[in-house]
């Protein structure tokens, strides 16, 4: 088991709370074409006209930014990375200022902003910059002058030197959430083309059933082990401040998903809410590994460096004084790992590195799983049953991730047991949408009356608490339950900010088990270290 850490999240602290705003996010699939922009313009004047002050983030309107990247590509092979953000950071200017003038045909005053103009400030990293905060003064003025604000997504300014920056592909969600943290908003909505977080890709599984509600964990380990419904740092951002989240449709009416502490999502605890899939890993495997200590320091510290980006290790016991070490990463980290393998390997004696790219990784997330004994095993018959071998495993207090041929994924998917505990974690079923929708649109209307804006909406359409609730106490709660940051971390270039989980071999031998352990655990781990009995 290994611990949970954070990467450092901006400094947003001292802001002070907006009573009914409402940060509202829509994807690029959402702003589409010119009439999809539109009808976002009513969503945002309805919500303006039924009393919430409204923030919105939009982000480039559908292929956009693939388009510019192309064209970055088309230019150069190697594009700078300043000139890259420069380019990049138009897509989301278009839709934002092409909105603002719809609302404004709407009879709203609205005004959008560059991601500079509102006050984003990041760190100097072209491409993949951080928030470090969040200056928003401009933002307070335009809604204390009855504005609708809008703010072009996925982009900052970098104080040290001044340039545009990008946060990353997915970035508005990190915008969004960094806003309605900083701005203290009721909530954030995340609008996109489904009707909320699956159990599962409806494409890969069917059934998959969509979740009312799931822990910021639970989202955290999905988004980090391939559901693309949210940037993980979004969600890191919004679980560092509590920032109630609901990621809902466009373009159907429903109570969509709630993200939220655990222990406020008034639900029965799922044993497992989540199977995702991802195949844009690669696994290296280093063999012949002279079995002395510093030796996967040196590796892992090199591509550390060098920004590549490790997800699973796994290290066998040794035999003969020699040991193998494998591990997953981006595909598109390869090429910037060879040269660091290549030469790594001749210093620290390796036999040979050898890539593979045909690799899916499967994961099964589900705070239950803390206290129900037996979901590896399930998991793991489940995959032995389909006759899908596994290559490595890993696991984290809430989640099992298998390494298995990129082949197998869709099967793997699909295999037995999982449907069943998935079918215990949801109320609502797929086929009931009709009539939820139907539930949902008697909801809204109810809650359009409602003078008390966004979280008047959430508490009059909602029968139990949404998560993370605006109360003190909920409040207060969430503050305690909050890890201290940043924990302990195998590696700087951990991706989406967890650490690295331990990883073990199918069958570890007790050394190899110890050093997949030793990691320090961080508080909020520590406490359910010893309750899980997987
Ligand atoms: N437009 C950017 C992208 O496609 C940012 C976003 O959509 O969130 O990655
Ligand atoms: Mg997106």
């Amino acid at each position: 088991m290994a611990s949970l850490a954070f990467e450092p999240v901006p400094a947003l602290e001292g802001r002070r709370r907006t009573p009914g705003l409402i940060v509202m996010k829509f994807g690029g699939t959402s702003v589409g074409d010119t009439e999809k922009l539109k009808r976002v313009a009513v969503r945002l004047v309805s919500a303006r006209e039924a009393g919430a002050k409204v923030v919105a983030v939009l982000s480039a309107m559908g292929s956009t930014t693939d388009e510019l990247i192309r064209l970055a590509h088309e230019v150069s092979p190697t594009p700078h990375p300043r000139e890259y953000d420069m380019l990049v950071s138009t897509g989301e200017r278009i839709s934002n200022a092409l909105c603002a003038m719809a609302i404004h045909d709407l009879g709203h005053e609205a005004v959008s902003f560059t991601g500079s103009q509102a006050g984003i400030v990041t760190d100097a990293s072209h491409t993949k910059a951080k928030i470090v905060e969040v200056r928003a003064q401009r933002i307070h003025e335009a809604l204390d002058a009855n504005k609708i604000v809008l703010v072009a997504g996925f982009q900052g300014v970098s104080t040290s030197t001044h340039d545009v920056t990008t946060l990353g592909r997915g970035g508005s969600d990190t915008t969004a959430v960094a806003l309605a943290a900083a701005l203290g908003a009721d909530v954030c909505e995340i609008f996109t083309d489904v009707e909320g977080v699956f159990t599962a890709d409806p494409r890969l599984v069917p059934g998959a059933l969509k979740l009312d509600a799931i822990s910021y964990e639970e989202m955290l380990e999905m988004a980090a082990s391939g559901a693309k419904v949210m940037m993980a740092r979004s969600i890191e951002i919004a679980r560092r401040y509590g920032v109630p989240l609901r990621v809902r449709s466009t373009f159907v009416d429903g109570d969509g998903t709630w993200i939220g502490e655990e222990d406020a999502l008034v639900l029965e605890k799922a044993i497992v809410s989540g199977v995702t899939h991802d195949t844009s890993e690669a696994k290296v495997s280093i063999v012949g590994v002279p079995d002395r200590p510093g030796v996967a320091a040196q590796v892992f510290r090199e591509l550390a460096r060098a920004g590549v980006n490790i997800d699973m290790i796994v290290q066998n016991a040794s035999q003969d004084g020699e040991a193998a070490i494998s591990f997953t990463l981006p595909k598109t980290d390869v090429p910037t790992a060879r040269p660091i393998l290549d030469r790594v390997c001749g210093e620290i004696g390796a036999r040979r590195w050898e890539p593979d790219e045909a690799i899916a990784k499967i994961s099964l997330i589900g705070a239950g799983m803390k206290s129900h004994p037996g979901v590896a095993a399930d998991m793991f018959d489940a995959l032995a049953e389909a006759g899908i071998n596994i290559e490595i495993i890993s696991t984290s207090s809430i989640r099992v991730s298998c390494v298995i041929r990129r082949g197998r994924a869709r099967r793997a998917g699909r295999a037995r047991p999982v449907p069943a505990p998935l079918r215990r974690a949801c109320r609502r079923p797929l086929s009931e949408s009709a009539s939820s929708a139907r539930r949902a649109r008697s909801a809204a209307s109810r809650s359009s009356s409602c003078a008390r804006g966004a979280t008047s909406t959430c508490a009059c359409s909602r029968p139990r608490a949404p998560p993370g609730s605006s109360s003190a106490s909920g409040r207060s709660r969430r503050r305690r339950r909050r890890p201290s940051l940043p924990a302990t971390s195998i590696s700087s270039s951990s991706r989406s900010g967890r650490a690295r989980r331990a990883s073990s071999s199918r069958t570890p031998s007790p050394a190899a088990r110890s050093r997949s352990t030793s990691r320090r655990p961080t508080a909020s781990t520590r406490a359910t270290r010893s309750s899980c009995r997987r």
